[in-house]
């Protein structure tokens, strides 16, 4: 095992450079959109590579075992596998509504209430649809409904 392999996480998105905006430019303007388009886009790109390549793995390790006992255990290791493609299948669908979102040029406006659900955290999170606010407010709700 070498240790020096960083795992790599596609739950948020890959490098890029924080926006710079003005001073007293426009909230979700042109630039601040073709941003975020551009950071969407890209990181639909990795995860869908993401997935391509564990599909291709599983593929190669399946023709690999023809011993049955090997087979079971294997088995289980693609279910925990499958379990992870659905994760991001599910991320991907976000980061399209994202996508379309940004089209219809409502993107990083809050579901609930409209407010503007800001640019550090967009960046931090392009998904987002809730405002911090309503989003505390969600998961206190979540939280009191029991899981
Ligand atoms: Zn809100």
């Amino acid at each position: 095992m070498a240790g020096t392999e960083k795992e790599q996480n596609f739950d948020s998105p890959q490098e890029f450079t924080p926006y710079e905006a003005d001073k007293g430019e426009d909230y979700m303007n042109e630039s601040q959109r073709e941003h975020f388009r551009a950071i969407l886009v890209q990181w639909k790109r990795e995860l869908m590579e993401e997935v391509d390549r564990t599909m291709h793995h599983m593929k190669d390790e399946a023709a690999n075992f023809p011993d049955p006992t090997d087979r079971a255990s294997q088995e289980s290791e693609f279910s925990l596998e499958l379990r992870t493609r659905d994760r991001e299948r599910k991320l991907i669908r976000k980061i399209d509504q994202g996508i379309v979102r940004v089209d219809r040029d409502d993107y990083g406006f809050c579901e609930t209430c409209g407010m503007e659900i800001g640019i550090r955290r967009l960046e931090a999170r392009p998904t987002a649809t809730l405002c911090v606010d309503c989003k505390s407010l969600d998961e206190i709700r979540e939280r009191q409904l029991g899981r």
